[in-house]
């Protein structure tokens, strides 16, 4: 583990300078950052469909969104750094936002460029170095991608060290900010061990993410929009639809209609452009979807589609017919594996959605302009898509959610440079 520490020490050392340079060099170096990653884009997606599994289409979309990112960021160095406020009596009195210092970022695989560098990107335009330990599955994609940020920064500035739990851990007590994506359980860990040791911290986890579908909707449309949501890449997604919740009348045409999305659902390779549903990410998750499916018959449940694989490419799971308070009612499958529920009327949907410990996203399919402002109110979650996937992040807005799902201030938009930056309040007298 001390080689974790002198990384974190040697970047804290380059830091010093960096967050000392004009914010137009900053944006600058950001900007060619930008370059790099996108001269290497055919080389990055590549690796993404091979180490990941990531179907090709969506690894595009993830590294255009990854330069888009870096774009944005490098403008953000432009913004207000503080406010002046009027004084009690005579002088000057202001804030001033600082970098903190070295940001400790621990990721999942599932974006191994996107997440990895929407912590980064605002990192850096505010003036800090960054340290990133990459989820094991994902190490040749953060290496590579850091590699061409380094390219543009100051020498040294970002580092990225590879490793598991153990090397996440010593982030949390020695750098000065951490970010953390990726589950519940490991995100819990990491954030009782920052506060532990006093370091601001953000957790971005898992999800149990509903969509309500109302009698009212297109429920052709809607099927489409969920089947995508909850398998594509294989529902690997912390926004992937896992629960729908059929209201009333629209429980037997939406069931047909997902079953018929689901058999046009273009599944296999990953490096096929088709292909929207390909392998999940190793044997364990194989293992234990298979397990799932199974568990729901065990369950007096039943499958409606899937639950068989061949070798990692496993079979969209629907399934249904369980209790409330089970548990594969109640956490996250991570994988392409979505209940089917029903409720007789809106409250108690309403009532199911906001039901258990996650808060992520929810997806609300109505022709009713009422029905949907009632449930944007309604439903506890940090994002809610109307008539719209589950899936898919606008990386200018504020991104995170409630409950067991998020810890600290969201990510991503101008947000992250206030998690990036502390505030000084400055009050000047006359000598
Ligand atoms: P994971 O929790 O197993 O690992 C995430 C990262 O944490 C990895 O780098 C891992 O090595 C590290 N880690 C694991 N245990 C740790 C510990 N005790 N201390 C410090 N670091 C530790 O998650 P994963 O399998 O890589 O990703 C899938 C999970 O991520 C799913 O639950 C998914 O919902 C979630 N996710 C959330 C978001 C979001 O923004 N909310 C985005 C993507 C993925």
């Amino acid at each position: 583990m001390s080689g974790v520490v002198a990384t974190v020490e040697r970047v804290r050392l380059v830091q010093r300078e960096w967050g000392k340079r004009p914010a137009a060099e900053r944006g600058a170096a950001l900007t060619a950052a930008a370059q790099r990653v996108h001269a290497a884009r055919d080389e990055l997606i590549a690796l993404a469909v091979r180490e990941v599994g990531k179907p090709v289409t969506e690894a595009t979309a993830e590294l255009d969104r990854t330069v888009a990112i870096l774009r944005y960021y490098a403008q953000q160095v432009f913004d207000p750094a503080g406010a002046v406020f009027e004084p009690t009596g005579t002088g000057l009195l202001y804030t001033r936002r600082r970098p903190r210092g070295v940001a400790g970022l621990i990721t999942p695989w599932n974006f191994p460029f996107a997440i990895p560098v929407w912590k980064a990107a605002p990192a850096l335009a505010a003036g800090n170095g960054v340290v990133l330990k990459p989820a094991p599955q994902a190490t040749a994609c953060a290496i590579r991608l850091f590699d061409l940020l380094a390219g543009a920064l100051p020498e040294g500035l970002v580092a990225v060290v590879p490793g598991y739990a153990t090397e996440g851990q010593v982030l949390t007590s020695t750098t000065d900010v951490v970010s953390f994506t990726g589950s519940v359980h490991a995100g819990t860990v990491v954030a009782a061990r920052a506060v532990t040791t006093g370091i601001p911290v953000q957790a971005e986890m898992g999800g149990h993410n509903p969509a309500i579908v109302l009698p009212d909707a297109d429920l052709d449309r809607a099927a489409r929009h969920i089947v995508a949501a909850a398998y594509g890449f294989a529902g690997q997604k912390c926004t992937a639809t896992r629960r729908i919740i059929s209201v009333g009348a629209a429980t037997e045409p939406l069931r047909e209609a997902l079953l018929m999305a689901i058999d046009e659902l273009p599944c296999g390779d990953p490096a096929d452009p088709k292909t929207a549903c390909g392998p999940v990410i190793d044997e364990a998750a194989r293992v234990r979807l298979l397990a799932a499916a199974q568990e729901v018959r065990e369950a007096g449940g039943f499958v409606l589609a899937g639950g068989t694989a061949s070798d990692n490419l496993v079979a969209p799971v629907l399934a249904g017919g369980l209790s409330e308070g089970h548990a594969l009612a109640r956490h996250e499958t991570f994988g392409p594996f979505c209940l089917l529920q029903s409720a007789a009327d809106l409250p108690t949907a309403v009532a199911m959605a906001n039901s258990g410990t996650y808060g992520l996203v929810s997806a609300v399919y109505t022709a009713d302009l009422g029905n949907a402002l009632h449930l944007v109110d309604e439903l506890h979650t940090g994002l809610v898509k109307v008539n719209a996937p589950s899936t898919g992040v606008d990386f200018h807005l504020p991104f995170g959610g409630a409950k067991a799902s998020s810890y600290g201030p969201p990510e991503q938009g101008k947000t992250a440079m206030d998690f990036y930056t502390a505030v000084r309040t400055v009050t000047v007298q006359a000598n």
